[in-house]
């Protein structure tokens, strides 16, 4: 069983977050440390540690993060110049919260990819 991270406390409001959309199967807040003039994440209100653990049960966790992230790029007014999602898997992926999180990247040109 994978131990909570703050991400479950956030969820649950014991810790203080930009908290930008909530429903039953998702959260998203602005990320601390943004890399980019809009960087929100969008996580599954349960804990699922790493992509390696999803399993078909979550995938309505997992469409309800990426249409909910499709919503907050226009909310946010990314949407026509467009943005990057993004979801890190353990330590190659540079994964360092364990509780599956999709990115939301925009505001400006990001790049090649892997750059
Ligand atoms: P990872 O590297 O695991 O894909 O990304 C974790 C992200 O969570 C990082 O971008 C980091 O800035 C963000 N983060 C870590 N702790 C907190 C927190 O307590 N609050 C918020 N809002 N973001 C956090």
């Amino acid at each position: 069983m994978a131990e909570e991270t703050i991400f479950s406390k956030i969820i649950r409001k014991e810790i203080p977050a930009d908290i930008v959309y909530q429903d039953d199967l998702v959260t998203a807040f602005r990320d601390i440390s943004p890399q980019a003039p809009h960087h929100l994440l969008v996580i599954p209100n349960i804990l699922i540690a790493t992509m390696n653990d999803v399993s078909e049960d979550d995938e309505r966790y997992l469409g309800r993060m990426m249409r909910v992230a499709a919503d907050l790029a226009k909310q946010e007014g990314i949407a026509e110049d467009g943005y990057r999602l993004i979801v890190n898997c353990n330590a190659h992926g540079g994964q360092e919260v364990y509780h599956i999180h999709l990115h939301l990247v925009g505001g400006k040109p990001l790049g090649p990819m892997l750059s």
